[in-house]
């Protein structure tokens, strides 16, 4: 009986899928070109973030490698924040997934889309809504999560607000501060709509949005003040947190350490407070559209630029398995084992990353640490050094850590260690530039490609002494 629910489920998707691109092809012929070219796969890896990019680098050359994935490279997720003002540049913080790959193995860009686990076979859509099959011996399912936007329908992407999980967002938040200042600067504006425009409203308190907001106030205190100096009175930064508490995983010496140079700095940091929806307004005299937050304690506040990073939610292809796969009942997370793979499937479907969560003991954070080293086991599995019921998976924290502005970090040592063991060592937390060192060295430091290791220090150099970039295009 199950069976016949997978697979009908699968037909309904295949089918509804295939339907949509042949409306748009009138007829197959796409679909089989591209399958054709995509041909029949050993060992399919879902994804190019954190735990997909760590499988694919340290498997051996033998293993009959395909990459799928829409983002033909690799983010280094915890230097986005950065490049979001121009503190580091974009393509220093992104490996190019060919680059990596070169001859051990193929890349399709492309995103899966539906999943025959019992024939082992996976439907994918291009960017061009072409659609292929392909069929696979082993499949890993890396493909993260998504921003989370509790379902209020007004928070989407576009007209002055931005997630912040891949490079694009980056790009947009870096494009839209300097527009809003240039606009703020045109001399026809008044002053009331250059303090719209200039109002920056971050969403979420936990890490990254709180360096995101350091990195906006260190753009703002080192730029602003030489390049737009008459604006500078009017700049203001929101931070809207629905929790009691700023960097929620951090220990509460270390939030309050933040939140105090928050205090200090004038960002406006709102706790117990949710942003109920945005709205656009009409205004007398202003020259641009007007959009204003509408927050839970019934406040309304103009801004230029939302950021948006409140919570995580399954991609849509984790959400379609919900009736092939053990998905966990709250967090839709793909359930698996201790040594991360998937019931009914041990030995065909393993899954990692965010997009995972594991059966036994306390669920992993959805960290890059985790993912990192969940695909690095995952490449002795498939690479045959490990068998695949050998050494279960275990989880080493390095710890946690932040960057909080103005050459400040903070480190979280409490953590460091494997996740409920007694006999961990004791690391203390830091403070200060101390702990933007560390940072700064563990992220220098992950860098997988010598131009990348060569690139960032470079820019940390040039933003430092010579100031960001603020030209637009
Ligand atoms: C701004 C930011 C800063 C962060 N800072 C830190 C930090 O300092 N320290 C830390 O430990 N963690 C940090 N994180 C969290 C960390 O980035 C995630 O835990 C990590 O990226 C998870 O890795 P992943 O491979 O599971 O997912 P991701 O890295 O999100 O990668 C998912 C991949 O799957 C692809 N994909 C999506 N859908 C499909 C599909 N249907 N088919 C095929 N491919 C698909 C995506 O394009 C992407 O390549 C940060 C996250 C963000 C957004």
């Amino acid at each position: 009986m199950i069976r016949m629910g997978k697979t009908l489920h699968w037909k309904v998707s295949h089918d509804m899928i295939l339907q949509r691109t042949r409306s748009r092809h009138f007829g197959s012929t796409a679909t089989a070109a591209a399958a054709a070219a995509a041909g029949k796969a050993g060992t399919i890896v879902l994804g190019t973030g954190w735990a997909g990019f760590n499988v694919a680098i340290n498997v051996n050359r033998d293993v009959p490698l395909t990459v799928v994935s829409p983002s033909n490279h690799f983010l280094f997720t915890p230097l986005l924040a950065s490049s979001s003002v121009g503190t580091l540049e974009f393509r220093c913080i992104q490996e190019p997934i060919r680059t990596v790959l070169s001859s051990k193995g193929r890349y399709v860009q492309a995103m899966a889309k539906a999943l025959d686990p019992d024939n082992k076979k996976l439907i994918c859509e291009t960017a061009f809504q072409d659609v292929f099959e392909l069929e696979y011996e082993k499949l890993v399912i890396a493909v993260g999560v998504k921003p989370n936007t509790f379902g209020i329908p007004s928070i989407q992407e576009g007209n002055g607000i931005y997630f912040l999980k891949q490079l694009k967002h980056a790009r947009g938040i870096r494009n839209n501060i300097i527009d809003s200042f240039e606009k703020a600067a045109v001399p026809t504006v008044s002053e009331a709509e250059r303090r719209r425009l200039l109002s920056f409203v971050v969403v979420g308190g936990g890490p990254t949005s709180c360096e995101f907001t350091s990195e906006l106030h260190d753009f703002i205190k080192q730029d602003v003040s030489k390049l737009y100096r008459e604006l500078l009175p009017l700049v203001k930064i929101t931070l809207v947190e629905a929790g009691p508490a700023l960097l929620g995983p951090f220990d509460v010496a270390l939030q309050n350490y933040t939140h105090g140079l928050f205090r200090k700095r004038d960002i406006d940091v709102r706790l117990g407070t949710a942003v109920t929806g945005v709205q656009d307004v009409e205004k007398v005299g202003y020259h641009f559209m007007c959009r204003e937050a509408l927050l839970s304690d019934g406040t309304k506040l103009e801004f230029g630029t939302m950021v948006w990073s409140a919570g995580l939610a399954p991609q849509d292809f984790t959400s379609s398995l919900q009736d092939t796969l053990e998905l966990h009942p709250r967090t839709k997370r793909i359930v698996v084992d201790e040594y991360l793979r998937v019931k009914g499937y041990e030995g065909s479907i393993w899954a990692i990353g965010d997009a995972a969560v594991n059966r036994q003991g306390t669920p992993l954070p959805q960290l890059a640490q985790v993912a990192r080293q969940q695909g690095i086991y995952l490449a002795k599995v498939l690479n045959g050094t490990q068998g695949q019921d050998e050494k279960k998976f275990h989880f080493w924290s390095l710890g946690s850590m932040a960057y909080v502005g103005e050459l400040k970090g903070i480190y979280d040592g409490s953590s460091f260690g494997e996740p409920g063991m007694n006999n961990n060592p004791k690391v203390p937390q830091i403070t200060g530039l101390m702990a933007l060192l560390m940072w700064r060295f563990a992220y220098w430091g992950r860098q997988t490609s010598l131009v990348n290791k060569m690139l960032i220090p470079m820019h940390w150099f040039k933003s430092f002494v010579f100031g960001r970039d603020v030209s637009r295009f």
